[in-house]
């Protein structure tokens, strides 16, 4: 950081236009550790100036994410703060103030041109050969008389100014960057309907809210030239930017909601049953390098490495398969007590005929007294790779009926294995205390007994206790099962098995 008695304060500015998309996910993340490894204030600021897009269902919907996400905000449009309000629709007079000041220091017109002759105009420029910039006609009007024809009703926006001469950013990713004379023509500041355009909104509002550091998408990195321009003219000191390298789909294009290859709404992952900590992990990990070659960061992880230099510069592909390989990794380490935490909290609302998973486990494990739910629930982490696979999971280890798939009736068909259930059947009926140890020694001696061990041993008492080949270990099942169920379960199979 530049000056280091500067507090460290940073902002993530959505626009409600839509619903959070895991770019804007990452980008929320970026801000929060810079906010909470410096002790400094994590902003959020809703961009809402566009009112034709803006819905207080996105606003909400953005803000339900961050909240799944556990990226608190201190200062925000729901907790005020000391710079609020923090919404940009309910700043309109800030705006307006800064452009009159602007005005009236020359360093913005009054601009009568209409869309129509100025769009005829830019492409008259593009014909031509010269840049399609804003050619300047309403630049020397005279201000009295620009004031004038303003009062008596015509309709105007106010442009900025733009000087000719070149800028340059030390950006904290990109490096030194410049920006040579000539790029921008001067710029419309204030619609005629009296809204800011979003880098006037964004510039009055950074340098109000004391924003020290600005960390955004690359996408953004064309809007700087205007923004310093305008930090220049309205006499604040611009923050310090960094700009995020993006995600991107396989052939390298930005990663959009058009472009329909892997889901990139947070709301869709989280529906599909992914955890808030892998998703994090994982979007960090696209764009950040930790300095090592670790596969996955907790958020105390995340806080201990994170530095802006760690940035990387180019863009990252999404990579749906490695996505689930890291929640799959986070359930598989996950204590039942966690497990239950994030069925609890669900997959948000669901859409007509999607999949309530986390009602189908609840309704699954009703019966169960809150303990035997979380072991349960624990026994089966080792299977699942997202949170919407625990009722499938679950469903045959709860009740009494269950199916068989077919490699597990394969299991029973061999040969043998008919009486191998019946010896272990009688075996274990005579234990005199049901436990999973007890049931191990059962079953090891009821193999030896039946000359069986390995998988030949294991696989038709798995595929008669469960209808399956794979699930939590033998012990476990017995335990979970209880004893009833499993004699239950090997008779019922030693009939029908070979
Ligand atoms: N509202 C802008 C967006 O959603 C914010 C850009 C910025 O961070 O300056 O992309």
């Amino acid at each position: 950081m530049s000056d280091p008695t500067t507090p460290v304060r940073v902002r993530f500015a959505p626009s409600p236009t839509g619903w959070l998309h895991v770019g804007g996910a990452r980008t929320a993340y970026f801000n929060w550790l810079f906010a909470r490894r410096h002790g400094g204030a994590f902003v959020l600021r809703i961009e809402d100036t566009d009112a034709a897009r803006s819905t207080g269902e996105s606003e909400r919907g953005v803000l339900d994410d961050l909240r799944w996400l556990g990226l608190q905000w201190d200062e925000g449009p729901d907790n005020g703060g000391p710079h609020g309000p923090y919404r940009q629709s309910e700043r309109l007079d800030l705006y307006r103030e800064r452009a009159a000041e602007l005005l009236s220091r020359g360093a913005a017109f009054r601009c009568f041109c209409t869309d129509e002759s100025l769009e005829q105009r830019r492409q008259a420029s593009l014909a031509a050969g010269r840049p399609p910039h804003y050619d300047g006609r309403c630049r020397d009007l005279p201000p009295a008389e620009a004031a004038a024809r303003a009062a008596a009703g015509e309709s105007c926006s106010i442009r900025f100014k733009v000087a000719d001469r070149p800028w340059a950013l030390r950006d904290h990713v990109r490096g030194e960057v410049t920006f040579p004379a000539g790029m921008v023509g001067d710029f419309v500041i204030l619609r005629s309907s009296g809204l800011p355009t979003y880098n006037f909104a964004c510039v009055v509002d950074d340098a109000a809210m004391r924003i020290s550091h600005v960390l955004r998408a690359e996408e953004h990195l064309a809007n700087t030239p205007r923004q310093l321009m305008l930090y220049d003219a309205l006499s604040a000191a611009p923050p310090e930017f960094a700009h995020v390298a993006l995600i991107l789909n396989r052939d390298r294009t930005k990663m959009s909601k058009r472009s329909g290859e892997a889901a990139v709404a947070v709301g869709d992952w989280r529906r599909a049953g992914y955890v808030s900590d892998a998703l994090l992990s994982y979007l960090a990990l696209l764009g950040f390098h930790p300095g090592d070659d670790r596969e996955t960061l907790s958020r105390a992880e995340m806080l201990e490495a994170f530095t802006l230099d760690r940035l990387g510069k180019s863009g990252s592909v999404f990579d749906s398969a490695k996505l689930q390989w890291v929640n799959a990794h986070y359930l598989h380490h996950a204590t039942g007590e966690q497990l239950s935490g994030w069925l609890a909290t669900g997959p948000g609302p669901v859409p007509e005929g999607g999949d309530d998973w986390a009602a189908s486990v609840a309704q699954l494990t009703a019966p169960l007294d809150a303990a035997a739910r979380v072991k349960l629930i624990e026994a089966v982490r080792g299977n699942v790779s997202t949170l919407a696979d625990v009722a499938g999971e679950i469903g045959y280890l709860v009740g009494g009926t269950f199916s068989t798939e077919p490699e597990a009736a394969e299991a029973l068909a061999a040969a043998g294995a008919g009486a191998l259930l019946s010896a272990l059947a009688e075996s274990l009926g005579a234990l005199a205390e049901w436990s999973g140890e007890g049931f191990k020694s059962a079953l090891q001696s009821t193999g030896k007994a039946q000359g069986r061990k390995g998988r030949d041993l294991f696989m038709p008492v798995r595929a008669a206790l469960t209808g399956r080949t794979h699930g939590p270990e033998l012990p476990l099942l017995a335990d979970l099962l209880g004893k009833d169920r499993c004699l239950e379960r090997l008779h019922d199979a030693a009939r029908r098995a070979g």
